[in-house]
């Protein structure tokens, strides 16, 4: 007879499986030897960048080959619909891809599943000839996207924005400027936000319209360069730019009620990340608390450094099951506005608090830049601020608790 146990499963099943062993024979097949080639160019964050931050070409075209050699293999954007060139996985799938993409640590792999470069929920709002020039080339890894919200004076405050885009005749007039936006050195289009109805007509989160800007009729502004992320995240500058009315992406004046509606999927996506890359860092740290010796015993056998490590694949442990829920309940078309803030918060807390004990476990060497440890600490620290501050997530948290 089978266990109902109450009609909860975390086992992943058959086809999650398959997919999960494919993702892991590409990423030897693939990705290790395209990084392996570039060699010192890859392995030295020095030589990764130019002096201006940017990312080498040779860098960027390996990133380009991995995106397409995966979407070709079926797995880039297999959480899209199929009849876009997806393949409708789960939530449930797509975060253990995700995570166990991450578990690889950072590398070639990060650029392997879709990220802010590729499609989102977002783009599926695309209408007649932009489905076929925007979203199913987004989906086929043969172009790649930005999503441009924040500006010089708001962040978390979006709706604040000081971008606006103006009607004259058929023709939109956008100026503004937005800063921070990952992908802009390379996307072919942007998904730029601006106001189309001041708030106090429209009220708050109304008045916002979603534009397609090709890349070519924006300019680049100052590089955003975070440490860890280099090269990757630049100002767009719209300065009188001029794009039909065929380019608005979804309704007029409803894009940021639309982006709202898919936040709970970049903190599944950014969590899933995080619980990756910890256990990733978990594996080395045990692995090195076991050989590394000092006053006659490996470090391992002290206290200080085994509760590190205990602690910390508590806290992965604990995260892993938020975000195993969270897709879940995603799937089952449940609200999870409380319960994605609370997984995106406390996956990135710990994948901190992890990679900052990584660090001390190695000692010297966990500083060094010939280990992976401050690159994934910095990567944590940034997870913290994207998508969300852990302020605004837990400003999120209260608020569905009645406080706030
Ligand atoms: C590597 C990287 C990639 C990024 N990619 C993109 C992208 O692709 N597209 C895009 O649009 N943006 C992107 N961003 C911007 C990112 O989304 C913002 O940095 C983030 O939303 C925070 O905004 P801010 O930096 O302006 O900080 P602010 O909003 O100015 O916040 C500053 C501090 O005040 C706190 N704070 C603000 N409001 C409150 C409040 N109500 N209660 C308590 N505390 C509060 C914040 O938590 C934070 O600690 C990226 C940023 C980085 C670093």
């Amino acid at each position: 007879m089978t266990e109902q146990h109450g009609g909860v499963s975390f086992a992943p099943d058959e086809e999650t499986r398959l997919i999960l062993d494919s993702i892991d024979e590409f990423i030897e097949q693939e990705v290790k030897p395209r990084e392996k080639e570039l060699g010192e160019t890859f392995d030295n964050p020095r030589l990764r960048n130019a002096p201006n931050g940017a990312v080498a070409d040779e860098v960027i075209d390996a990133v380009d080959e991995v995106r397409r050699k995966s979407a070709e293999a079926g797995f880039y954007a297999m959480n899209m619909p199929e009849e876009y060139g997806g393949d409708d996985v789960s939530n449930v799938t797509w975060y253990f891809a995700k995570r166990r993409v991450a578990e690889k640590g950072r590398g070639l792999s990060e650029f392997m599943l879709a990220g802010p470069e590729g499609p989102k929920p977002l783009l599926l709002q695309a209408e007649g000839e932009q489905v076929e020039r925007y979203l199913e080339p987004c989906i086929r890894g043969e172009k790649t996207t930005a999503f441009a919200l924040t500006e010089p004076s708001v962040g978390s405050d979006a709706p604040s924005m000081k971008t606006t885009a103006e009607k004259k005749g058929d023709e939109w007039v956008l100026n503004g400027t937005k800063q921070w936006i990952t992908n802009a050195p390379h996307c072919d289009f942007a998904q730029v936000f601006a106001r189309t109805t001041p708030q106090d007509e429209a009220g708050r989160y109304g008045g916002i319209t979603c534009f397609l800007v090709e890349r070519d009729e924006f300019e680049l502004g100052s590089r955003n360069n975070a440490v860890g992320l280099e090269g990757l995240q630049a100002e767009i500058v719209l300065d009188d730019v001029r794009v039909p009315n065929d380019r608005i992406l979804g309704t007029r004046d409803g894009a940021f009620y639309n982006a709202m509606s898919f936040l709970s999927l970049g903190r599944l996506e950014l969590g899933a990340t995080a619980v990756g890359m910890s256990r990733h860092l978990l594996d080395l740290c045990k692995e090195y608390a076991g050989d590394r010796e000092a006053f006659g015993r490996p470090i391992g056998k002290y206290q200080q450094i085994s509760n590190m490590v205990a602690k910390g694949r508590a806290r992965n442990y604990a995260a892993d099951a938020a975000g195993t829920r969270l897709a879940w309940q995603m799937d089952e078309g449940q609200g999870t506005v409380e319960q994605s803030s609370i997984f995106k918060w406390f996956a990135t807390d710990t994948f901190w608090q992890i990679a900052d004990d990584a660090v001390q476990i190695h000692g010297a060497s966990g500083l060094s830049e010939d280990s992976p440890f401050m690159e994934h600490l910095h990567l944590a620290r940034i997870l913290r601020i994207v998508e969300g501050t852990d302020e605004i997530q837990l400003n999120t948290v209260a608020k569905q608790n009645g406080l706030l």
